[in-house]
This record gives structure tokens, sequence and C-alpha cells, in this order.
């Protein structure tokens, strides 16, 4: 069955359109500039290569709208009429403590999901809006939730309270969360198919290294885990962000710039991280050039990053007492032979010896660990489109 798959951020909007017995993706897209002048849609299908068009683009309204008339284009499209879709499945950022599972939408779900938008300003209401389109628009449709903070909530107590008055705990679910559960889930998964051991039988350390970058520990498939906290800030540090640093910093900070907490909080999201510490580029891919062209703030950057992967592995493996398998997923993960040589060669003490011509490897499924290795060590490329594709057609069987 056909499944639209639905990623709305504030001023973006992501789209898939995949046939979920085939598992193929038909189309996709992405609609930017949502709100602003100069907005824009890109789509590509098996109909066409990508093609970009300006549409006005007020609200998200229009860019749902822009995306039917994409889908159902006389050219290009790649169905008739958007009954065949028969089910909307949507990335939503937070779900704080009332969904450990994905959910049809309801209107009681809506409200759980907007009573959890103080979480993640940026991101639950741009997802709410675009739920609240497509059952406009597409009035016959169900909507299916899929939540990044979801599969998380096994974590125990210990594992997400913070050392804080209880108070902001139990009155104001101050806790760890974390994030890309669907990739954690989706890789963990896949992993354990792969070595074809039992999922409950292994523990698997799963290092998603994107854009945004977030470590977790899943012990017989549940997290136990994670470094992502409250909010994606926290953890391993990333492109743009900083990851864990001290909280004394904010006040420093804040001191030295004249500038308010939430202004303050603003570099920590969009100026520090692998771009902030090299002044190149949050890209590996710019950060691996000025390495070779001799920039030492790049190659300090990028031994600093790899640090602080290392710390959350080497944590982990003690949080599960030991581990079987180490996964390296997402755009640095998938493609970044540098940074997974320079994280296992940290590994040896567990035994972990790398087979380093399967690691020069990119972008594909692969073990990268020795036959010997004690730990194994898997590349699994990421999908979260098709675990939402999944995770929608499930829960309305
Ligand atoms: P997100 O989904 O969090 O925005 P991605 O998972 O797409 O991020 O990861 C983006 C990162 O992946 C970028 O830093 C980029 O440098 C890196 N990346 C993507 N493709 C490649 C590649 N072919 N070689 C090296 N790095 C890559």
């Amino acid at each position: 069955m056909e499944v639209l798959v639905i990623n709305c951020g504030s001023s973006s909007l992501k789209f898939q359109l995949i046939d979920s017995d085939s598992e193929k993706v038909l189309a996709k897209g992405l609609c930017e500039r949502i709100g602003i002048d100069g907005s824009s849609i890109t789509y590509e299908s098996e109909k066409c290569d990508k093609i970009t068009k300006e549409i006005d683009m007020p609200t998200h309204h229009e860019a749902i709208s822009a995306v039917i008339d994409a889908l159902t284009d006389n050219e290009n499209g790649v169905i008739n009429d958007m009954s065949e879709v028969k089910a909307v499945g949507h990335r939503v950022v937070h779900g704080g403590e009332y969904f450990s599972k994905s959910a049809i939408v309801t209107d009681d779900v809506i409200s759980k999901i907007e009573e959890c938008n103080y979480l993640a300003p940026l991101h639950n209401p741009a997802n709410i809006i675009g739920i609240k389109a497509c059952m406009k628009l597409m009035k016959d449709t169900p909507n299916v939730v899929v939540f990044d903070t979801a599969f998380h909530q096994t974590m125990p107590e210990e594992a997400y309270l913070y050392g804080l008055p209880r108070k902001y705990y139990d009155e104001n679910k101050i806790r760890r969360y974390g994030f890309h559960g669907t990739s954690h889930s989706f890789v963990s998964k896949r992993v354990a198919e792969i070595m074809k051991c039992p999922l409950e039988e292994i523990k698997t350390i799963v290092c998603h290294l994107g854009n945004g970058a977030s470590i977790c520990a899943v012990d017989g498939g549940k997290s136990v885990d994670t470094s992502m906290g409250l909010t994606p800030l926290a953890g391993v540090m990333m492109g743009t962000r900083s990851g864990d640093i001290d909280p004394g910093i904010l006040e420093i900070i804040a001191d030295i710039e004249n500038k308010d907490i939430s202004e303050v909080i603003n570099i920590l999201n969009k100026e520090s991280g692998i771009a902030g510490l090299s002044g190149v580029s949050s890209d590996f891919r710019d950060i691996a050039k000025a390495i070779e062209e001799g920039n030492i703030n790049a190659k300090s950057a990028l031994n600093a990053y790899v640090r602080t992967v290392v710390r959350f592995v080497g944590a982990y493996v003690a949080v599960m007492n030991g581990v079987d398998c180490i996964v390296f997923t997402a755009g640095v993960g998938e493609n970044n032979s540098v940074v997974r040589e320079a994280v296992c060669k940290h590994l040896e003490y567990l035994g972990i010896t790398l087979d380093k011509e399967a690691n020069s490897k990119r972008g594909e499924e692969v073990m990268i660990s020795t036959p010997e290795s004690k730990v194994k060590v898997y590349v699994v490329p990421t999908n979260e489109e098709l675990a939402i594709a999944r995770e929608t057609v499930e829960l309305l069987k």
C-alpha cells in the first residue's frame, strides 16, 4: 500500500511516497522556505529527475497542497488520485512521557503532542501544523505519528533522571528523553538480522552520526541509555551543536557577549560543534579537505569530536556490562571511514580489530571488523522514512 511519510519543520517539509509492499520510494521531495519569500518545492519520482518549482507557500497548508499536486501531476506524478494513498506517517520529535510507541492520530493524541510543545518548541508545533494540514486536505486518510523519543521510553529511571531538585522532574518532567529513536530502533533490529542473533540476546551500541548525532545503548532490543537529553543539544559534539558542555559556561559566555540565555543557547545550537571549533564547516567532507590542506584547527576539531564519541561508547559498554556489536549509521557514520577508524582504535581493549579494506567502503551495509574481532563492528545505513512507513502500516493493520 502507498504511504506518504512527512517530516515537517518550521519552514520546511520533507516527504516520501513509499510503496510499503515493495518498500520502494515512488517519489520524494522537499518544500523549503514555507512562510518566507521565495518558497519552492523540489520533487523527484520514477518518472523524473529532480525538478524545482517556485510556488507561493505562506503556510504548511499550501506546502501539502503542492505535494499533492506534484504526486498527482499528469506528467511526473506517480498516482492518479490521493485516495491511492492509504495512510500518512508523520515524524514527530517529542512525545514526552506520553508516547512509548507510535500512535494513530486522534484529537487526544494531538492535544498530548501539544502538551509536549514546551519540551521541543522549535519542532513539535511545526509537526502539528503538518498533521493538521494533512487532516484537512486528505479527509479520509488516517494519520500516524512516529516519535523520535518513543524508542527511549524503555530507559530505566537511573538513566533518565538528572541530578536536579526532584520537583523539576515531578512537576515539569525535566529528564533525559533522547532522540533519533526511529533510527536507533531500525538499525539495532537490522544488525541483529545481519548477525543472525535474536534481538533479545544482544547488546548493541548504535552510533548515529549525522549532522545531529547521538549514541544509544540497546540491550536486548531496548534502549537503556542514550546521549541526547531533554533536548537534542546534549551528548556528542555535532555539526553545529556543542553536545555536552559544563553548564557553568552558559553564564560566562552570556557575560562575555552580553547576551541572554536563549541567545547563548543559540550559539550552542548553531555556531558550535565541529563548525565552531574548526572555523571551517559543519560538513565533514570540508573538514577532511581542510585537514589535507594542513588546517590544524580542523584536525583538532575532528580529534575532539572523536573523543566525545569514544567517551559515550566506553560509558555504554560499562552501562550494559559488555557489548556484542557496535554500529555506525547516518551521514558521517555511513561515509566517514576516518571517524570510524579513529573511534575503533580506542576500542582495542575490547578485542576489536578493524578490517581496513571493509572500512574503506561508503554508505553500504558491511561488517568492518575482522572475523576474529571479539566485538563486531558494522556500518548499517539508516532509513528513517522507511521505518516510519513500516510503523504506520503496522499500526493500521
Ligand atoms: P542529518 O540527517 O542529521 O541532517 P546526515 O545524516 O545527512 O545529517 O549527515 C550529514 C553529514 O554526513 C555531513 O556532515 C556530511 O559531511 C556527512 N556526509 C554525507 N555524505 C558523505 C560522504 N559521501 N562522505 C563523507 N561525509 C558525508
